[in-house]
């Protein structure tokens, strides 16, 4: 098989109280065990696709033959973006800091402003889909959305963090409450990861 899910990096309970352990246990296991599924089974017949970086292939989604490319699009935008996802989470969280936060302050004002614009576009997104901090084309931060499983790297832009939001990465804990999660969540962001993303993407 061509791409695998790597184990959750911490146990299922660890991000207790703010995301329990059976939401993760069936976010990870079984939905991002899907999207791996399904990658796999769209790339049978394509060996020259199955050695690519699952980045490279959502880059460069215009070059995926047109009978596949959807299910890449969503299976493979699913498994990026939830292999980013379990390591931009960590049991007891954190605080940004260096660069990082200065931009953070010099953009948004403040870390609590940033926050508050990311958990609106979050709450803005229609349906399923996920929140971003991203650099832009011109090597700002930005916050943005997109649908479904689709990752700012087919939009040109270097994502930091994504936040999930589609119902399954709260639903038994929060039901309808996004906002609550969305909240939450802030508890336990690994922003040591963000940190690392972002002087990948400044260099
Ligand atoms: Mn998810």
């Amino acid at each position: 098989m061509a791409f695998e899910m790597a184990p959750l990096p911490y146990a299922f309970g660890a991000l207790e109280p703010y995301i329990d352990a059976r939401t993760m246990e069936i976010h990870h296991d079984k939905h991002h065990g899907t999207y791996v599924a399904n990658l796999n089974t769209a790339l049978a017949n394509h060996p020259d696709l199955q050695s690519k970086s699952i980045e490279d292939l959502i880059k460069n989604l215009s070059t995926v033959p047109e009978a596949i490319r959807t299910a890449v699009r969503n299976n493979g935008g699913g498994h990026l973006n939830h292999s980013r996802f379990w390591l931009q989470l960590v049991p007891g969280g954190s605080q940004p800091s260096g660069a990082l936060l200065d931009a953070l302050n010099s953009t948004f004002g403040s870390l609590a402003n940033f926050q508050e614009q990311f958990n609106k576009a979050g709450l803005g997104r229609f349906g399923s889909g996920w929140a971003w901090l991203v650099v832009d084309g011109s090597g700002k931060l930005a916050i943005t959305s997109t649908a479904n499983q689709d990752n700012p790297l087919s939009d040109g832009l270097k994502p930091l963090l994504g936040v999930d939001v589609w119902e399954h990465a709260y639903y038994l804990n929060y039901q309808n409450r996004r906002a609550d999660y969305l909240k939450a969540i802030w508890n336990v962001i690994n922003w040591a990861d963000v940190v690392k993303q972002f002087a990948a993407a400044s260099r």
